[in-house]
């Protein structure tokens, strides 16, 4: 939601490639990215795509190719990134709970690097001193996001160090002489209100002082988009505007010329995707008629873990007879993707498109059921490329002994 492709395409692509297939929409991810650098425009800022939310190869290339930077998660994401050609200026690996053996990869590639523990920081400290600038991640104890899944900054979160604990980093940092660049927080996810990302950087601001040589203040990411009909995302340019005022109503922080950082992941990619899925079974059990898709949890896990709504549209029969169904998947577990959604009527064949599958789809996707991963494909000026192939029998083998 909203729809920007064609059922035209969105069926072009079915017949090409089958179901279930995820297809990604290059130009609305642009169109994304364009508008965080014109609503932020007012600020010097950088936007790193937290790629953990779909990290397919193909599409990492694009965010490249539209200037983006990149934030991982894993050190593997670092070395995907690498791959993808993004060179280690424009690469961030915020981590969480990693052994050093990882952050000592990723001073080896050269990236920007975030620290979420003492633990860690010491060991930082003790390796590397003053000679690699380095990032903290705060816990600012502030409660945002959709809901307490994915919600980060907490006070009762594993994410970041607490800022009650602010006097153990001082010292860790006086101790082993860190060189601290930025500080870093990232609250949680569908983030809608403004007010809290500046409540955040207000926790970040009393920090200032403490941190000479520090350069950036990192937000993190957590934009909301629109899921429902109706819905709005999360406003950029007043966002921006209250960045600004904060930073200049403040009197420490209004003196330095601090850059901002962004880790957008959902904003960037959710609404330029889609799940595709036929209808397989059609099954009225008298209150309730359900439609069964080739597809299920194992492929978009947000509506059972998140209890995320994703807009459903029936892509082969626009124009039916508005109907109440609840789409299910073929998994052996209750994988319901929508309940008493009013729907064109649906007929067993008919293929249906999941919505926002862009973020956190795929990626979180598995062989559940000993079924495959879907295919992915990308639509780039109306041209459909496969981008993954779909598993096959050999792959559920693979690696098994
Ligand atoms: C997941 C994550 C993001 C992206 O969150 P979205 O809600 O997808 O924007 C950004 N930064 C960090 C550190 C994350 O873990």
């Amino acid at each position: 939601m909203p729809d920007q492709l064609s059922n035209e395409v969105l069926l072009q692509a079915v017949r090409e490639y089958g179901t279930p297939l995820y297809l990604y929409h290059a130009e609305k991810i642009r169109e994304q990215y364009e508008q965080l650098v014109s609503g932020f425009s007012i600020l010097d800022t950088r936007f790193f795509y937290a790629c953990k939310a779909l990290t397919n190869i193909s599409v990492l290339k694009y965010i490249n190719s539209i200037g983006c930077n990149i934030d991982c998660s894993s050190i593997n994401e670092v070395k995907l990134a690498l791959h993808a050609g993004f060179e280690p200026d424009r690469i961030l690996y915020t981590s969480n709970g990693i052994a050093f053996s990882e952050i000592e990869e990723a001073v080896a590639a050269g990236v920007h690097i975030n620290i979420d523990s003492l633990s860690n920081l010491e060991k930082f400290g003790r390796k590397y001193g003053h000679s690699y600038p380095v990032g903290i991640r705060i816990r600012p104890n502030i409660m945002a996001g959709g809901n307490l899944k994915i919600s980060t900054g907490h006070d009762a979160s594993k994410f970041g160090i607490p800022v009650s604990q602010l006097s153990l980093i001082e010292s860790l940092v006086k101790d082993t002489n860190l060189h601290i660049r930025t500080l870093h927080i990232h609250t949680g996810s569908d983030i809608k209100d403004p007010d809290v990302f500046v409540q955040g950087m207000e926790v970040l601001f009393e920090l200032i002082p403490h941190f000479p040589e520090l350069e950036v203040i990192d937000l993190g990411g957590g934009f909301k988009v629109p899921y429902r009909p109706g819905e709005t995302a999360t406003d950029i340019p007043l966002l921006a505007k209250k960045i600004k005022e904060a930073f200049e109503a403040h009197p420490i922080a209004g003196d330095k010329k601090f850059q901002i950082w962004f880790e957008p992941g959902k904003y960037l990619v959710s609404e330029s995707g889609y799940l595709l899925a036929e209808v397989t079974v059609m099954k009225d059990t008298g209150n309730i008629e359900f439609a069964a898709v080739n597809s299920g949890l194992n492929h978009l896990i947000r509506p059972m873990m998140y209890d995320a709504y994703h807009h459903v549209l029936n892509l082969s029969n626009p124009d039916g007879t508005i109907k109440k169904y609840t789409v299910t998947g073929n998994i052996c577990e209750t994988d319901t993707f929508a309940s008493d959604r009013d729907l064109p009527e649906i007929r067993e064949g008919d293929i249906l498109a999941l919505c926002n599958a862009g973020a956190y789809g795929f990626e979180m996707s598995s062989n559940y059921n000993s079924r495959y991963k879907p295919a992915e494909v990308m639509v780039s000026n109306g041209k459909i490329s496969l981008i993954r192939k779909r598993d096959n029998f050999e792959d559920l083998l693979r690696n098994q002994l």
